[in-house]
């Protein structure tokens, strides 16, 4: 991995300054990168651009900026998009600027003294090109980013395993309003445009991989093929599956691992009708307390692994525990030893998985020994 130290004036970053709206923004005479498709909306305020300008008319340093080398004579900006982009739209007439060169009214770059024009032009930008594997690009992108003006850890990635394969998979995952969206936004969590579709979409096709791969590993492997149809065929397998087998859609249903379910469970045969009867009664426990595990629930269990772990079914209060060790005198029902409160637990008479509630009525309290005991059969 090397990194270059480069100087850049601002007259050669401005030139070729394009802005393709969704489909990215270029400058640098075409050549660098500054807002890859669909990566992230300018986010910086009027005043925080203003500043920028401000520090370049005075010649004061602005923080460096980090480039990768594609290796085809094109740079990607990984870190002082915000800085580029105040940059390059003042010099394009966007926006004006207050006080600038201790002018008092508001002026845009094309109505300064041309002698004014040249010292924004040939002010200095301070630029590391880095260039290496793409592991150590990635390691690398993740620290600097710490500092600087936050991409997701997706954002990187696509900006290190650049290719044909990842172009084409965010035509499908990336934009508002694009083919995932349209068919499972509502079972994914986060939004497109900051990457969390692509995301999940790739961590759960690298998952039924054998052997698994992880994200990283999967768009490595996958970088270079012409398209990404394979993922998007993945995709609409598995909101296909969903949607057969739970066609009564629920806000639990939203954020799930569906993909992560289907690589584990779409070779089982499920009855739809019967899942969704057990899904409602689920829902309408109140002992059940996370609502989202039921789906994994019932899918394990007709497979016959029956799990209530990820229910989040509601324990024993302490006002209730008290009560029901009062009245036992402190005795444990199963051994008759005499124990603290602090040794005892509270205990289903009839476990939940059998009818039995979190209610007074089935509580008991047993030692710590004879509960584990219980448990275990
Ligand atoms: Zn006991």
């Amino acid at each position: 991995m090397t990194i270059q130290l480069v100087h850049i004036k601002v007259r050669d970053l401005f030139n070729g300054y394009q802005d393709n709206g969704l489909d990215g923004v270029v400058a640098y005479g075409g050549k660098l990168d500054v807002r890859p498709a669909y990566q992230r909306e300018f986010v910086y305020k009027p005043e925080q651009q203003q500043a920028v300008i401000d520090t370049v008319s005075k010649g004061y340093p602005l923080n460096v900026m980090y480039w990768a080398d594609q290796g085809d004579g094109h740079y990607e900006l990984i870190d002082g998009q915000q800085r580029t982009l105040s940059i390059c739209t003042f010099l394009n007439n966007d926006f004006s600027c207050k006080e600038l060169f201790g002018f008092s009214r508001p002026l845009q770059f094309g109505s300064l003294p041309s002698n004014l024009q040249a010292k924004l032009l040939d002010y200095e930008l301070t630029v590391y090109i880095c260039d290496g594997t793409e592991s150590e690009k990635l390691e690398w992108f993740k620290t600097i980013n710490i500092a600087g003006e936050e991409l997701t850890n997706q954002e990187l990635r696509n900006a290190v395993y650049k290719g044909s394969w990842v172009s084409d998979a965010k035509r499908y995952f990336s934009k508002t309003g694009c083919a995932a969206y349209g068919l499972g936004s509502k079972y994914l969590k986060g939004t497109a445009i900051r990457q969390d579709y692509l995301e999940s979409v790739i961590y759960w096709y690298g998952d039924q991989a054998m052997p698994k791969l992880d994200i990283e590993e999967c768009m490595m492997k996958h970088q270079h093929k012409p398209n990404a149809q394979d993922l998007w065929d993945y995709f609409q397998r598995v909101i296909e599956w969903v949607e057969t087998l739970f066609p009564t859609y629920r806000k639990e249903m939203k954020g799930l691992p569906w993909g992560i379910y289907y690589n584990r469970y779409h070779k089982n045969s499920y009855t739809p009708i019967a899942l969704e009867q057990e899904i409602a009664t689920l829902m309408a426990d109140e002992d059940v307390t996370k609502k989202s595990g039921i789906y994994k629930y019932v899918l394990e269990k007709a497979i016959g692994n029956d799990d209530p772990s990820v229910l989040g079914i509601r324990a024993f209060g302490d006002s209730q525990k008290r009560t029901i060790y009062e009245q036992q005198g402190g005795v444990c029902p199963h051994c008759g030893k005499k124990f603290d409160y602090e040794e005892m637990e509270g205990d289903h008479i009839t476990p939940w998985s059998k009818g039995g509630k979190t209610e007074l009525a089935n509580l008991q309290m047993l030692c710590q020994a004879c509960n584990r005991r219980k448990s275990s059969k």
